[in-house]
């Protein structure tokens, strides 16, 4: 028996990806076989299928950072085939084989069964990007940032992370601003939920290491400087959760909203996030997480298209969500 997937080789110094025909022999070790439905595009992924960031580290590997699917087999009793399963991260797109494929094979360990309230597509239409949303929430909650301290920031806010970040505040009950470098999407970004949009060059260039206080929480996906200007107009108290690098890598801060506003900075990794807080996030995304919002998220394509569109995400050019149908 075959099943389609995407693979990844490096014959000499770039990455090839290709849709092949893989036999089941080819799965990697696991007590858990899974049929996948739905993966997803995100901003890591970009960055292994074009091959920029090392993000695989063996190959030949099939990339795809996540997947939702239905176990076939499990050798483990926590998993019942037939049971509606998602995967978030670990060692996936890395040293083990990922989302973009028919089939997969994992440590049982790794996964997460969905509630009854999310299916296996709206699973991949929130995907790491909507559970990373969920997770920096969740430490916005544990510093003390509820919405009557006042306005979040959301920044990256027509990307993945930032779109589902701006559905879930405001359902919650937050004053959003947005965070863009695309003000011709601000109806998209309202219709999230976004009460003001911003221009993200007004965080891009460096300026005074202690600002007017604007906002009580935000959720970075920028880094940089965006970052370090997010940090300086942050309310005293105010909690600041940092996941992503989309402007930059570095942090060329000042110490200031630290010692005198008391600002917290708290990181925030999807990846090897413990189980149990996997599945507070996802409870937590069945409960306050508008499915129907994120339709007007998603874009659908199949296997065929994801490398168009990992070199697109690179670009700062996707917009929202981008759901992999594996057996389109
Ligand atoms: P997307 O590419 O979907 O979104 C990123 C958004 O950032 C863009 O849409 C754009 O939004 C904005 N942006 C692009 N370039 C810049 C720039 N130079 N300065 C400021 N903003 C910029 O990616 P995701 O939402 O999937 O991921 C966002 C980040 O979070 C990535 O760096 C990703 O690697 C990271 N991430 C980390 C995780 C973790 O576990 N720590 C998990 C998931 C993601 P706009 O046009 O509105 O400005």
């Amino acid at each position: 028996m075959t099943f389609k997937a995407l693979w990844a080789t490096k014959p000499g110094d770039a990455v090839s990806v290709d849709l092949i025909d893989l036999d089941m022999e080819a799965l990697m070790p696991g007590d858990v076989t899974v049929a996948v439905d739905y993966s997803t595009v995100n901003y890591k992924d970009g960055l292994a299928v074009t091959g920029r960031g090392s993000i695989i580290k063996t190959f030949p590997l099939v990339p795809g950072i996540d997947f939702s699917g239905r176990v076939e087999q499990s050798s483990n009793t926590a998993f019942q085939p037939g049971d509606r399963v998602v995967l978030n991260g670990f060692a996936l797109s890395m040293t083990h084989h990922g989302g973009y494929a028919q089939k997969a094979r994992v440590p049982a360990e790794w996964l997460v069964k969905l509630p009854e309230v999310i299916s296996n597509r709206d699973a991949m239409a929130i995907g790491t990007a909507g559970y990373t949303a969920m997770l920096s929430i969740l430490a916005l909650e544990h510093g003390g940032v509820t919405p009557d301290r006042g306005p979040v920031l959301v920044t990256g806010a027509s990307g993945g992370v930032g779109s589902i970040a701006i559905a879930l505040l405001s359902k919650l009950g937050y004053h959003v601003i947005a965070s863009t470098g695309r003000p011709e999407g601000a109806d998209y970004l309202k219709r999230l939920g976004a009460a003001e949009i911003i221009d993200r060059a007004t965080l891009s260039t460096p300026g005074a290491p202690i600002g007017s206080e604007r906002w009580a929480g935000a959720v970075d996906s920028a880094g940089g400087q965006t970052l370090v200007n997010v940090l300086a107009q942050t309310q005293y108290r105010g909690t600041v959760t940092a996941c992503g690098l989309a402007d930059s890598l570095d942090l060329p801060g000042s110490m200031v909203p630290f010692i005198l506003r008391n600002v917290t900075l708290a990181g925030i990794d999807s990846v090897n996030a413990p189980q149990a807080v996997r599945q507070v996030a996802w409870q937590r995304l069945a409960a306050d997480l508008d499915l129907a919002k994120l339709g007007q998220t998603i874009t659908e394509i199949g296997l065929a298209e994801v490398p168009a569109v990992a070199a697109a995400i690179l670009q700062g050019k996707v917009r929202g969500r981008t759901l992999v149908d594996v057996n389109r």
